[in-house]
């Protein structure tokens, strides 16, 4: 269904590269839209409503979790697509298939998994989400994984070693050459950030990790900050954080939109292939980029190293490490679907089991095979 008012910088539909296995085209909606809509009925989807960033998921229920997450950055992504006439679609598909392969427990388990995998070739994340999606996943008749387009396998796989890059054929390929994937992939990319950064404000403020008052040396907070105060002087703490953060949104969504319309004009790429070839188009201007960077410095220092986090994530790394050396040494622990895959490659088959649990089914399996107590 080919969209007139698409840019000719666009994806298209009618010119993706296509599928791994053949399919007949779809019915009543474009090639994107079933990859999207493949995405949302997947299992790993659904996990992610139990997978979380930076807290674990049973410290409260207002806290972000992936799916929530994924959620907020397909809504930046969409409006950011919309404006510079990019296709919403493939957009959507990619920022919400952005996170499916991350480990429960969030960085610390991504980082605690590959580290027990750093003898069996490693552990990316990203490269999990594309084996989800290409391998994982048992939902079709005659083919392993969703079979989604290439376009979208390209826009998941955000990033990669070359090494790896090698094994993957064509979508490894822009590692190798050093190309660009889509604008829709490079948005999805940074909607991830404005979406993080300004959530893990608003949920590390709402855990009480960190306060207001030291957020005034962050300048894109205090600046917003010091304005809704001017403007609302007996704001409610609550309020003042929601005001404050939906300007920064706000902010960073306008600057992106902004600063990639100037790029694309002064590049003028006629196709997705001029696209792959010139630099990142899609882009913060260099102030906001700074003040982004000045913002995830904040975080980094102040809630990700926090000691409550700390501790939890020491909890959870033992967790992921203690079942990893469970399975290692006796595959016979494994739920039989896994064992049938343990016999190749017994630690790939164990990565991908642990890194499709949720938080509390890891805590769960943990407590089930090292108490006694428990079956
Ligand atoms: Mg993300």
């Amino acid at each position: 269904m080919p969209d007139r008012a698409l840019a000719a910088y666009a994806a298209r539909p009618e010119h993706s590269r296509g599928r791994r296995h053949r399919e007949a085209s779809p019915v009543g909606r474009g090639e994107y839209q079933r990859d999207r809509d493949r995405i949302i009925h997947s299992t790993a989807f659904r996990r992610l409503e139990y997978k979380t960033q930076v807290f674990i998921n049973h410290e409260g229920d207002l806290f972000r979790t992936r799916l929530t997450h994924s959620l907020e950055v397909a809504q930046i992504a969409r409006s950011v697509a919309r404006s510079l006439r990019l296709d919403e679609d493939l957009t959507e598909a990619i920022a919400l298939a952005h996170d499916l392969g991350h480990t429960p427990f969030g960085h610390t388990g991504q980082d605690a998994l590959n580290a027990c995998m750093r003898p069996y070739g490693g552990f990316e994340h990203n490269l999990q989400s594309l084996r989800v999606v290409d391998l994982l996943e048992q939902r079709y008749a005659t083919f392993d994984g969703l079979n989604l387009t290439f376009e979208t396998r390209e826009g998941i796989l955000k990033h990669c070693s070359v090494a790896n890059a090698r094994q993957l054929g064509d979508v490894g390929e822009r590692f190798v050459k050093k190309r660009r994937p889509s604008l829709e992939a490079q948005l999805a990319n940074l909607a991830d950030e404005i979406a993080y950064n300004n959530h893990d404000v608003d949920d590390g403020l709402r855990s009480g990790l960190i306060h207001l008052d030291q957020l005034a040396s962050v300048r894109i907070v205090a600046r917003h900050l010091k304005a809704v105060r001017r403007q609302h002087p007996r704001l409610a703490d609550r309020r003042l954080v929601h005001e404050t953060v939906r300007r920064m949104i706000s902010t960073l969504v306008t600057d992106l939109i902004r600063a990639s319309a100037a790029n694309l004009r002064r590049h003028a790429p006629g196709s997705i292939e001029e696209v792959r070839l010139a630099p990142p188009l899609i882009a913060f201007s260099a102030r906001i980029r700074e003040e982004s960077l000045e913002l995830k410095r904040f975080l980094r220092d102040n809630l990700y190293r926090h000691f409550h986090v700390v501790r939890m994530s020491a909890k959870a790394r033992r967790v992921v490490f203690e079942l990893f050396g469970a399975f290692l040494s006796d595959p016979a622990l494994l739920p039989p679907e896994f064992q049938a895959r343990a016999q190749d490659e017994p630690a790939r088959a164990i990565a991908d089991y642990i890194a499709g649990m949720t938080d509390r089914y890891a805590i769960l399996e943990h407590r089930r095979l090292f108490s006694i107590e428990e079956t």
